[in-house]
């Protein structure tokens, strides 16, 4: 069932991804990012992973920040590539020791210099191996350590999968590099889902169509977890382009002039934040069950979405919309 604000009105369920800090500058500035976003009531704080482990003990930091400074679900990014199988276990171990039990389950880009069809992956060679074996190891774990299973309110987004853990993955709108095609991504994102997944979040994209199809090509094919919409307010050329390269997809031209016009850093931030905005309304008015922000450890830009989408109050942490109707989660 959806949260219900006391008002009646429906919340739009959103989340946040933040980096580990790679600096002593970002570090001293972590404490007042998390809480500034927890306070907007997100329904995890993803930390993302270091694909080869390299920031194991800053993402684990964080997580331990969240999780011991917020009432926020911290949700763990982990990667395989390259790992030994046991090498993954002990890792997961370590994060469920943490009390972490939520997981964004990945395989991590190739290391650099190296390309898809190259040979670089470890013991476990997709997302799903992953998503497996961390049900596997936490099961076992909370065998021995039973007070882990409390702990965390379940989170709206988490639907059927096994009780207790939300084990997310990611999706590919535009297709993943190394798919032939998009039945193969459809495929994975099964694969997924049959290793315990519960939860999608998506590669970033620029049109609300991009995600709309994907979703129902997935649906054909019998995807039935929640696929959730990753967005990111664009205020530079610079970032444009980055994010084309992981999207997979030519850089939109409109949006491109529309930031190289832009003579201010008020003005970029204004154009970012206006595309996200119109796109975040597009997607939820298409059926998205909500939205995933990749804030890249920024607060005002997506303060200032969520406020024009009406996730949350201006100025404010109360989280009220009456957009969406009942039911939508199950619907994309
Ligand atoms: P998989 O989907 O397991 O594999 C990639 C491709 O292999 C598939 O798309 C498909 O083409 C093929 N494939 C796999 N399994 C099958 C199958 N059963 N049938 C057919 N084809 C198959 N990287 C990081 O290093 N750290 C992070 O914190 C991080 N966070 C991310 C968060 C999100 C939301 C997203 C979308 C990506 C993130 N990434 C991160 C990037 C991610 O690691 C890369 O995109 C990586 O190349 C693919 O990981 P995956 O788990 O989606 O791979």
């Amino acid at each position: 069932a959806a949260r219900v604000d006391p008002d009646g009105a429906q919340r739009i369920p959103f989340s946040f991804e933040l980096f580990p800090p790679r600096n002593a500058d970002v570090a001293a500035r972590m404490p007042d990012i998390v809480a500034r976003l927890a306070a907007l009531r997100p329904e995890f704080i993803s930390v993302t992973f270091g694909a080869g482990g390299s920031s194991r003990s800053t993402s684990l930091d964080l997580l331990r920040r969240i999780r011991t400074t917020t009432d926020i679900t911290p949700l763990a990014h982990l990667t395989c590539v390259g790992s030994s199988y046991a090498e993954a276990t002990g890792i997961i171990r370590e994060f469920l020791d943490e009390g972490i039990t939520n997981f964004l389950a990945l395989r991590g880009d190739p290391p650099a210099g190296l390309g898809e069809d190259d040979e670089f992956l470890g013991d476990l060679r997709t997302g799903a191996e992953l998503v497996q074996l961390i049900h596997r190891v936490r099961r076992e774990h909370v065998s021995v350590t039973p007070s882990l299973a409390a702990g965390h309110e379940e989170p709206r987004w988490r639907v059927g999968g096994r009780p207790g853990a939300t084990v997310c993955v990611a999706a590919y709108p535009n297709g993943h590099p190394r798919s032939r095609s998009i039945r193969q991504d459809y495929d994975a994102l099964l694969a997924k889902e049959a290793a315990g997944a519960n939860l999608a979040f998506t590669q970033l994209f620029f049109h609300a169509d991009d995600y709309l199809r994907f979703v129902e090509g997935a649906r054909t094919a019998g995807v039935t977890m929640p696929i959730v919409p990753g967005l990111l307010a664009v205020t530079s050329t610079a970032r444009l382009r980055r994010m084309a390269e992981l999207a997979g997809e030519p850089i939109p031209v409109g949006l491109y002039r529309s930031l190289e016009r832009a003579r201010s850093v008020g003005a970029r931030r204004e154009v970012g934040i206006a595309h996200a905005t119109a796109l975040a309304l597009d997607l939820l008015d298409g059926g998205a069950p909500g939205i995933h922000l990749y804030t890249q450890n920024r607060i005002d830009e997506p303060t200032e979405l969520l406020a024009r989408i009406g996730a949350i109050e201006r100025g404010g942490a109360g989280l009220h919309a009456d957009r969406m109707p009942a039911g939508t989660l199950s619907r994309a």
